[in-house]
């Protein structure tokens, strides 16, 4: 379903597996969002420097090359204003003390529904 605020924004899947990518893609094609694909950390910061309009990015935390912590790390020496959430399989609370402190502003944990996907991009904010 098309949804009124994500219509507008430029976002960037960062998934390495092929079948999780291509789900994402599925549910958030149907928001009328703009979608970029990256398949690990190195891409994903590769596809910030080249695509100044993102506004959020959806990143997996296990990824190769550079994994999602090391890659928002990145992005955040980059951009200081895309809002970045982290996808995890872990619900444990270190990780999540981790992710916050790699600079995600937020984060889903695995297995990924599509509504409770789109409520979590429709509702998160850039940390300050
Ligand atoms: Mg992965």
């Amino acid at each position: 379903m098309e949804n009124e605020y994500l219509k507008t924004k430029k976002i960037l899947i960062v998934e390495d597996d092929v079948s999780s990518r291509l789900y994402l893609n599925k549910i958030l094609e149907k928001t009328g969002a703009t979608l970029i694909n990256a398949v690990d950390g190195k891409e994903a910061i590769e596809a910030v420097k080249s695509n100044p309009g993102i506004d959020i990015i959806l990143m997996d935390i296990q990824l190769p090359v550079i994994d999602g912590y090391g890659a928002a790390k990145k992005i955040r020496e980059l951009r200081n204003d895309i809002i970045i959430i982290a996808q995890t399989a872990y619900s444990l609370l270190g990780d999540r003390e981790r992710i916050i402190a790699s600079g995600f502003d937020d984060y889903i944990v695995k297995p990924i529904f599509p509504h409770q996907l789109i409520e979590k991009l429709t509702s998160s904010r850039r940390k300050l």
